[in-house]
């Protein structure tokens, strides 16, 4: 075929005038990036070479080759790994890979262009385009295994590239770049100890020889190997491994340092942050695997994508078997970044096979249980590196309180919550060792903020009582809650559902028999209400929780909560409306008040508007819509006119 000029996609030329433009320090990132590119590729290959060993070309020696020409400001990533048809090179640079290109743009948009942070990159995998970071001219060649075939693909990153046929012997991928003139700061990356130093720091733990050609003067030397006095030194040149290629999960604990634990996080996150923990597993016995986990410091940015991935990799003996095994760790978990290597597992495990393998099984439950005790350990010793964690992840933790009932009541115990007794965040032990004597249930109330639901009538009753009151403000909790019914046996109850009783029994003899006192008094204003907001509620009802306020709204046991209706309606579902009982306080002057007017002339049109407004006091107090907002302001208005009294 011929050679043709084709348009980068608009997002990818952003994303190329980005990085060209990029002032970010570490440009030296690139080669992390390709050689990490050409890891994949060998990985890819070994893994397809299992079942069709012709791919292999008799070629085996898996490696990733760098050579410099400093006179041509040029440096390349060579690999002989699965390479790339020309469709593939057409569809894999050039266009938007992965969703998570669109997203890494709008991330970047927000910040300022010269911050283009590592993490960015790293997390959202534009690694090739960071080339472009520091050359001025990129020339890829390729040829896929098994095809005869070769591509050349070149781009000055001015919005097209070129793509034609060429020759290439071997199979593979060598990528070129051209670097610009070196500026004042730059780092040279023709020179040996720049790359040395930036693989040792990068990629040290890729699992394949990272090669050089090195060049050393040595003085000759005779048949018996020693140097040749007063000989003039030559020139040679030998290949040398720049990596340690040492798969630290492999090692003992005790044989590994810190600073090599962070190095591997950062090889194996791109987060540049140090991790907040890390685990490190050899097991022994009946079932044996190293396994090297790491719970991050910060949220990824995409940890609450739909798509999101584990963060776990399989190896079986030292060989990478495959990325985001989600057979390793629950979704819940999904924020653990590690890895686990099994030598009994076979090379050619599928993930069909993972999802139905005991030993895989096993595994998981294994690295489940430590994640939890590693997190309640933290809990327990170090608050403050929890809250971190929990801010980080608390959401996604949550999720397990639904899915993962084998260990519900270790999550429980890890969960933390607002509550009403100070600004500090609380667990549910914490929150049963406070309970008065006679408090029999745990109390609750959802809503979309903390300070909303301070001040919920709901709580009224509850605080002159003395009752502490969680407050949950994520959107999980609703959906977490069906699985949280009881902590310790004593039952969760929300306080704005159903009756919520708080006397003991003498106390509520006396209240039931007032209560009937004032349900016989009010009989009529209630009959009134009920009938005048017929279409929006359900029932209306004295009632025992409220103190200060004249309304609330509560749902009845079984009903969803008002938050989870607005939750589920913010999420596109279509939620039938459930149509709540208004409580009514006989305490309140205002109540009183319009007793006072219904008992005058029950057809007075005042209370109509003044029902209407109750209703809509209620919905805003918890944070709720009201039906006709403008009709609310005009009846305020009007009312405010009056009692100016002009
Ligand atoms: P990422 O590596 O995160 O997928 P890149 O932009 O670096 O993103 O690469 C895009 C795609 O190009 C890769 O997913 C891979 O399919 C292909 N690719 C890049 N480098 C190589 C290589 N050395 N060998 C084979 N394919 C490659």
């Amino acid at each position: 075929m011929t050679k043709e000029t084709r348009r980068f996609e608009t997002e990818i030329q952003k994303l190329l005038d980005l990085m060209i433009n990029s002032l970010y320090s570490h440009k030296e990132i690139f080669l992390r990036e390709l050689i990490s590119n050409a890891s994949d590729a060998l990985d890819t290959l070994r893994f397809k070479a299992q079942t069709d060993q012709s791919l292999l070309e008799g070629d085996s020696d898996f490696k990733i080759k760098i050579e410099v020409d400093p006179k041509a400001r040029s440096i390349s990533v060579s690999d002989n790994g699965i390479g790339m048809t020309r469709d593939e090179v057409i569809e894999h640079i050039g266009t938007i890979a992965k969703s998570g290109t669109g997203k890494l743009l709008e991330a970047m948009a927000k910040k300022d262009s010269e911050e283009l942070s590592a993490e960015l990159i790293g997390q959202f995998g534009v690694g090739f385009y960071s080339s472009f970071m520091v050359a001025e001219r990129v020339v890829l060649t390729t040829r896929a295994a098994g095809s005869s075939e070769a591509t050349r693909w070149e781009s000055v990153g001015d919005g097209s590239y070129t793509i034609e046929d060429c020759d290439r012997k071997s199979r593979g991928t060598t990528v070129t770049l051209f670097l610009r003139p070196l500026e004042d700061g730059d780092q040279d990356f023709t020179q040996e100890w720049v790359i040395r130093s930036t693989i040792k720091k990068y990629s040290d733990f890729v699992t394949y020889p990272i090669c050089m050609d090195v060049e050393r003067e040595e003085v000759p030397k005779d048949k018996d190997g020693k140097p040749i006095e007063g000989a003039k030194p030559v020139k040679k040149v030998t290949e040398e491994v720049l990596n340690s290629m040492k798969p630290v999960w492999n090692k003992r604990k005790s044989e590994v340092t810190e600073e090599e634990y962070k190095e591997f996080y950062r090889h194996l996150s791109h987060d540049w942050t140090d991790p907040l923990e890390i685990i490190h597993i050899n097991a022994e016995g009946k079932t044996e695997y190293n396994a090297l986990m790491y719970i991050p410091s910060q949220a990824g940015m995409d940890l609450f994508i739909p798509e999101k991935k584990s963060g776990m990799q399989l190896y079986v003996k030292r060989i990478f078997i495959m990325d985001n095994c989600e057979e390793l760790m629950p979704p819940y978990l999904r924020f653990i970044k590690g890895v686990v290597d099994s030598a009994d597992l076979s090379l050619n495990v599928s993930r069909e096979i993972l999802q139905h393998n005991r030993l895989v099984a096993m595994i998981r439950k294994n690295l489940v249980k430590k994640v939890l005790g590693t997190l309640k350990d933290m809990l327990e010793k170090d608050r403050e590196k929890y809250l971190k964690f929990w801010q980080a992840f608390g959401p996604v933790v949550k999720e397990g309180i639904h899915y993962d009932y084998e260990n519900q009541e270790a999550l429980k115990d890890l969960l933390l919550f607002a509550s009403t007794r100070d600004n500090d965040l609380t667990t549910l032990k914490e929150y049963c060792s406070r309970m008065p004597k006679d408090q029999k249930e745990i109390y609750y109330l959802t809503g979309s903020s903390r300070e909303m639901l301070a001040n919920s009538p709901h709580l009224e009753a509850l605080k002159s009582k003395g009752y502490e009151v969680l407050l949950m403000t994520d959107p999980v909790d609703e959906w977490m809650l069906q699985g949280l019914t009881t902590y310790d046996k004593k039952p969760l109850k929300s306080v704005a559902k159903g009756e919520v009783s708080l006397l003991n029994d003498k106390e509520k003899k006396e209240a039931e028999e007032k209560l009937k006192a004032d349900e016989e008094q009010y009989a009529s204003l209630l009959t009134f209400l009920k009938n005048t907001l017929r279409e929006k509620i359900k029932d209306v009802k004295l009632s025992s929780r409220l103190t200060d306020s004249a309304v609330c709204l509560v749902a009845d046991e079984h009903d969803l909560s008002a938050s989870m209706e607005r939750l589920l309606r913010a999420a596109g579902q279509e939620v039938p409306e459930t149509k709540r009982i208004l409580e009514v306080n006989p305490g309140h002057e205002l109540v009183k008040v319009m007793f006072d007017l219904y008992k005058e002339n029950p057809s007075d049109p005042r209370l109509t508007e003044y029902s209407e407004l109750l209703l809509d006091q209620a919905l805003l107090t918890e944070g709720s819509p009201i039906a006709d907002p403008a009709k609310f302001s005009k009846l305020v208005a009007k009312l405010m006119v009056k009692a100016v009294g002009k």
